[in-house]
């Protein structure tokens, strides 16, 4: 079999086989296959698309590409989160320890930033000494210990997906329904976690810009997870504008501690709350999500999920006094101001725009295994449907470049669009994806 061949058949438009699949992977994971090779195959993909058999092959493939970690060493039934990928998206960092301070084991394989959207592992990491890579003992420890581990891919586990998405970060390949639901459900299902829960973002600043597409991707990863004998749900939410209002890893791990004291900006509480509600039922601590939402706030209000924040930081090394006084995580030199050449309401700030300006500021990556300036990062004042008057701070710009934070500047005036109040509400939550029904709020 030859590389050159397979490229061909689906740059052709034809279907690949399953030997085709594995010899890809297998052979890219060893080093055989190089990076320009698998770069013309990912853009092939992109255009020509894979069917779901061939979909549902990749994502096996990347799972056999590693090893894969039994969880039933950890009491309880354990979840599993994952976001298709947003802006401001922090949501791993206050989730995570709100449902492990109500007792249910989260255990966590996350990602690092990919295209103009965040990753939770870069955010962790502007906490100091916070180490990412953790041995399958260490997981399993953690879990039984504390209820909560959050760790990497390390090279054994999914490596396949790890050098995609490195290669798709960078080659405009990563917005596609097969590539997508193969990456995150080979993660997911190489981490044996009894329930997953699924965030398919969809707008302007998600891999998915419309419902129609966000529920194709939902249906596909739902099948894949349930297939695999995992119970497996999604949610369909929004993310037309950046979540909450810091975007740059320091910044929104601030946010996230700030929810997690019960400061946090109303939409990334609420996403939340509906999360975490769906978290305590998949693990049968609740028994409908208004109990749920009950018990999640409990958390919040009684201190019990910072604490837990605390605990997940202490057990992975990192210093806890970044997360007592945030004042300590990595800031910027310059903070700049942007205020408000006109009056009227905000219509829209486009979220996709907005992580673009993020990697100008160096919180995101341009190309493979750049390193990230952790302290840059925007904080809006406003929201969409927010009312502002001329000279109103719309955002600060965290930068550590002057020519940078200008640029981004004479951009952010431009993407936070004033004008006539919005026609219609915004909305949160879309809806919702099971292995038997589409149902839409
Ligand atoms: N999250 C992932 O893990 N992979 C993708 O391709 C997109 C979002």
């Amino acid at each position: 079999m030859r590389m050159y061949d397979i490229i061909k058949k689906k740059r052709d438009g034809e279907e690949l086989s399953t030997e085709e699949i594995n010899f890809f992977i297998e052979n890219y994971v060893r080093d055989i296959i190089p990076d320009y090779q698998a770069s013309a195959l990912l853009m092939a993909i992109y255009l020509k698309k894979m069917n779901e058999r061939e979909t549902l092959d990749l994502t096996k493939a990347i799972i056999n590409s590693g090893e894969t970690v039994d969880l039933s060493d950890i009491k309880g039934i354990k979840v599993d989160k994952h976001s298709t990928g947003g802006v401001g998206d922090k949501t791993t960092l206050a989730l995570g320890p709100m449902v492990a301070a109500c007792g249910v084991p989260f255990v966590k394989m996350s990602g690092r930033g990919l295209g103009h959207t965040g990753g939770t592992l870069d955010k962790l990491e502007s906490i100091k000494g916070f180490r990412v890579e953790l041995t399958r003992d260490e997981l399993i420890d953690n879990a039984n210990k504390i209820n909560i581990a959050i760790c990497s891919q390390s090279s054994n586990i999914t490596p396949g997906d790890k050098k995609l998405y490195g290669l798709r970060d960078v080659t405009a390949t990563v917005d596609d329904i097969s590539l997508i639901a193969s990456s995150v459900m080979s993660k997911k299902l190489a981490i044996k976690s009894d329930a997953i829960l699924l965030d398919v973002k969809i707008g302007k600043g998600a891999f998915m810009h419309d419902l129609k597409d966000g529920i194709e991707l939902a249906k596909e990863m739902v099948k894949i997870g349930t297939g695999y004998g995992r119970k497996t749900i999604a949610v369909l939410t929004n993310m037309d504008e950046p979540l909450g209002y810091g975007v740059g890893n320091a910044l929104e791990v601030k946010e996230a501690i700030e929810t997690l004291k019960g400061r946090g900006p109303r939409d990334f509480t609420e996403l939340c709350l509906i999360l975490g509600s769906k978290l305590l039922i998949l693990s049968q601590k609740v028994k409908n999500e208004d109990e749920g939402r009950t018990r999640i706030k409990e958390v919040i209000n009684n201190g019990k999920a910072y604490e837990k924040f605390l605990e997940l930081v202490k057990y992975q090394g990192g210093d806890v006094n970044f997360v007592e006084n945030t004042d300590l995580l990595p800031k910027s030199t310059y903070i700049f101001e942007l205020k408000s050449n006109k009056e009227g309401h905000v219509r829209s700030i486009n979220a996709e725009e907005v992580g673009k300006c993020d990697i100008i500021l160096g919180a995101g990556r341009q190309v493979k295994n750049s390193p990230l300036d952790l302290s840059a990062g925007i904080v809006f004042s406003v929201k969409v449907d927010d009312f502002v008057k001329r000279g109103d701070t719309l955002c600060y710009i965290h930068s550590n470049s002057i020519e940078k934070e200008n640029e981004v500047a004479e951009k952010l005036i431009k993407i936070i669009e004033i004008g006539e109040k919005n026609p219609v509400e915004k909305k949160l939550l879309y809806g919702e994806v099971t292995k038997d029904e589409v149902k839409l709020y």
